[in-house]
């Protein structure tokens, strides 16, 4: 990302595109979707960054993104807030599957290998971030759809799960039988979708705008530490 016009078209599209494209997981949801970033080298699309953990009362914990991520100055980590390394990354979405019906949101009920789950119709561009987890685990999981497709993304439809809470919290990507069926003007879309840093950036910016206001759907408050290592190990 490069000079004045490219970053204000950059924000443009964030801000037009709405400001809560993330996917937060409750234990046992699923997403079933295609990893549209394309190059496996120079792509922002796939990201890694700093997020800060606050405890704010025992197993109540806030969220934030460190601006270091962004090469910016961070009050966090000045002020000596333990943080700890996700990826995120954009991926059109087909549908989400809960085990339970969702507050507010149209579900239908679908069987699913002889279970009942509820099924909610996405199809749009989504961010989905997730710990590295231990050893990379999770990270490994990730990958390992892209060096089974000849180093490519593009061509499976993924399932991303995440099952168990706190540091039993378990992610699973694994690849399913469906066929990708992508138009080129969803391929042309994707390529126009902001940077994982440069989005969080903007969310933070945006958080801070509203001060006190807790802005929907963003989860503030959450419990355990996600399935990652040990908050504390993986520090600066
Ligand atoms: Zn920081």
């Amino acid at each position: 990302m490069a000079g004045v016009e490219e970053i204000t078209k950059r924000k443009a599209d964030i801000s037009s595109n709405g400001i809560n494209r993330e996917i937060f997981f409750q234990d046992g949801d699923q997403v079933i979707g295609v990893v549209v970033t394309k190059d496996g080298v120079q792509d922002n699309r796939l990201q890694d960054y700093w997020q800060h953990v606050m405890e704010l009362s025992p197993k109540k914990w806030e969220y934030t993104f460190c601006k270091e991520s962004a090469g910016q100055e961070c009050v966090d980590c000045d002020g000596g807030v333990p943080r700890r390394r996700r990826f995120g990354f954009w991926i059109y979405a087909y549908y989400s599957l809960h085990n339970k019906p969702l507050d507010r949101v149209e579900t239908k009920e679908v069987r699913v290998l002889g279970k009942i789950l509820y099924q909610r119709d996405i199809n749009d561009f989504r961010i989905i971030n997730m710990p590295f987890g231990r050893n990379d685990s999770f990270w490994n999981r990730f990958t390992s759809v892209y060096y089974e497709n000849d180093s490519n993304f593009n061509t499976s439809v993924i399932r991303v799960t995440k099952t168990g809470e706190g540091i039993k919290t378990d992610w699973g990507v694994s690849q399913t039988k469906s066929t990708v069926d992508l138009t080129e003007e969803q391929w042309e879309e994707a390529k126009k979708l902001p940077g994982i840093v440069d989005y969080f950036m903007e969310r933070e910016e945006q958080r801070q705008v509203a001060k006190g206001v807790p802005i929907d759907e963003i989860p503030t408050l959450d419990l355990g530490s996600d399935g990652d290592d040990d908050i504390t190990k993986s520090l600066f």
